[in-house]
C-alpha cells in the first residue's frame, strides 16, 4: 500500500473533507474569538524567515474564510512542526494545528504533496522508521556508524503487510 491508495479511495476522501472541514470551521471560530493578531506567533517561528505567509497571517486569513487560497499555499508544507507558534500565543490559539488541517484537506482534495513527505511515508511503511540508519560524520570528520557504538540492529516490521494496513489504517483515522 502506497501513499496514492491514501489519496484515492474515493469514500474515504469524502469522509475526510467532511471531517476537516469541520475541524477547520471550528478552528476558524476559535481564531475569530481569541486571536488579536498580536504577531508572538510568528516572532518565535522556526521557519518564519522560509515561509510565504507568517503565522499571524495565517490566522488571519482563516479568519476571513479563506482556506481555498491557504491550501494552496506552499507554507502549509514548509512549516516545520515545531509547535512554538502554540506555545507562544497568549491566548492559546495554536496556528499549527490550522497548518496540519491545512494539509490534510490538501491531502484529501488530491493535491500533490512534496517529495519528502511522500518519502517519509514510504519509509515508515516499508522500514517502520522515517529513514533509513543513517551513518554520521562528527567534527573530527571521524564516520561513525551505529555497529560502532555498540548499538543493536534495528528490526524491520516482521510481518510488513500487516504493519502496512494497521499504519494506513491509522492514518486515516487521524486524518
Ligand atoms: S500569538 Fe496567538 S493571538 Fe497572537 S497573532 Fe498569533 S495566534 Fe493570534
Ligand atoms: S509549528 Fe510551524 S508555524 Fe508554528 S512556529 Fe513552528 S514552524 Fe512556525
Amino acid at each position: 500500500m502506497s501513499i496514492r491508495d491514501l489519496t484515492s479511495m474515493a469514500e474515504a476522501q469524502g469522509l475526510q473533507r467532511k471531517e476537516i472541514n469541520e475541524r477547520l470551521k471550528k478552528l476558524q471560530n476559535d481564531v475569530s474569538d481569541y486571536c488579536f493578531q498580536c504577531a508572538k506567533c510568528t516572532s518565535g517561528c522556526e521557519a518564519h524567515k522560509l515561509l510565504e505567509l507568517e503565522p499571524h497571517k495565517i490566522v488571519a486569513l482563516l479568519k476571513k474564510g479563506l482556506i481555498d487560497e491557504l491550501v494552496n499555499a506552499d507554507i502549509i508544507w514548509t512549516c516545520m512542526s515545531c509547535l512554538k507558534c502554540f506555545e507562544r500565543c497568549p491566548q492559546n490559539v495554536a496556528p499549527v494545528e490550522i497548518l496540519y488541517a491545512l494539509k490534510n484537506l490538501a491531502v484529501a482534495n488530491g493535491k500533490q504533496i512534496p517529495g519528502q513527505y511522500t518519502a517519509i511515508l514510504q519509509s515508515v511503511l516499508s522500514l517502520g522508521l522515517i529513514q533509513d540508519i543513517q551513518t554520521m560524520t562528527t567534527k573530527e570528520n571521524i564516520t561513525i556508524k551505529r555497529d560502532d557504538l555498540g548499538l543493536p540492529p534495528l528490526s524491520k516490521p516482521v510481518d510488513s503487510a500487516t504493519f502496512q494496513t494497521a499504519i494506513m489504517k491509522l492514518a486515516l483515522e487521524k486524518i
